[in-house]
This record gives structure tokens, sequence and C-alpha cells, in this order.
């Protein structure tokens, strides 16, 4: 089996002002493509050939550079586009609207609390909302880690925000805090309830 690249289900202007269009269409077409690609590379002739993206993370050997870069790449990705959908009904369910308030003690606790793993993640990586044991937990991951690895910070993904450069650069230059605070804007909480209702 090979992997494609998921297709938006957006166009790359839909996010304006927010995330501009030239930075979705870079960062789909080229950076997602390219991790896509060396994924299908670095499986090829391997056991990881039939299994799937959930499979090749959980059972990573971390000592695989190509594998863990790409795998993590085209994975975190895939989460990204979806959890942006402007097209789709953006409510919070009741349950992950309860699942917040009782790991946080607000929204706006919680939003503090990702946000600033986001702003302190140092260098490239990923800030994320996981659903560990049953609660909500957040945490970040160097690089295109992700918490599904053997050395993650463990749970289920249901939302990420990606903080490499190459995600903000060209609208937001060095002003990360700037674009963590758009971000929350494009943020589909219906898209995430789902993601929530299936961790369990
Ligand atoms: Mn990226």
């Amino acid at each position: 089996m090979s992997f494609s690249l998921p297709q938006l289900e957006y166009s790359y202007d839909a996010l304006e002002p927010h995330i501009d269009a030239r930075t979705m269409e870079i960062h789909h077409s080229k950076h997602h493509q390219g991790y896509t690609n060396k994924l299908n590379a670095a499986i090829e002739g391997s056991e990881n050939e039939s299994n799937d993206i959930h499979d090749i993370l959980s059972g990573l050997d971390m000592t695989n550079m190509a594998l863990r870069n790409n795998a993590g790449g085209y994975y975190n990705h895939k989460i990204f586009w979806e959890i942006m959908n402007p097209n789709k009904e953006n409510v919070m369910s009741e349950g992950l609207k309860t699942a917040i308030d009782e790991a946080f003690g607000s929204f706006e606790a919680f939003k503090e609390a990702f946000s600033n793993a986001a702003a302190t993640r140092f260098g490239s990586g990923w800030a994320w909302l996981c659903v560990k044991n049953g609660q909500l937990e957040v945490c970040s991951t160097p690089n295109q880690d992700n918490p599904l690895m053997p050395n993650g910070c463990g749970g289920t993904p249901i939302l990420g925000i990606d903080v490499w450069e190459h995600a903000y650069y060209l609208n937001y230059q060095n002003r990360r805090p700037d674009y963590i605070n758009a971000f929350f804007e494009v943020i589909n909480w219906g898209v995430i309830s789902e993601k929530f209702e299936q961790s369990f």
C-alpha cells in the first residue's frame, strides 16, 4: 500500500485572512506532498508496506529517522487540515465542552495552556490536545513527532497546531503568538468533537 496526499475539503483561500492562501498552497502541495512521497519511499520493501499509518506510528523504531520524520509529517498534517475545515458545522459537543471544563477549569484556561505549549515549543514542532486514559491533556512534540509514537506524550490527538515556521512565516514572520491566536479563529470544534467521541 502507498499513501497519497490527503485532499483538502476546502480551497486554499478559505481560511483567509487568518491563514493566507499562498501559505496553504505551499504547505499542502509542497510540504505535505513531500512528507507523503518520502513516507512511501521509507516503507517501500519493508513490512510497513501493509500497515496503516496508526500501526506504523505506534510500532515505530525511533532511530529510523526517515520513517519517523515522514510518517509523522504525513499524519500530523492530515489532522491539521481536517480540524480547520470551514465547511462543516462548527459546534462543540456537550461531551467535549464538559471534558475541557473538567480538565482545565474553563475553555479560556484550555486556550491558554494550548497556546502556551505552542508558543514555547523551541524550534519546530507541534502542540496537541489529546485524549489520554479518558482525560484531555495538552502536550507538545518536536519536529514531526507526535503523541502516537513510542516516545510521544501519549494519548490520541484530537487537535494539533503546526508551529514550524513554514506554517506561518509568510504572513506572520516571527510573530508566532499572533499565528496561534489566528489559528483559534479557524478551528472547527465540530470536527474535533467527532474525533473526541471516536477516541473512546
Ligand atoms: Mn507543516
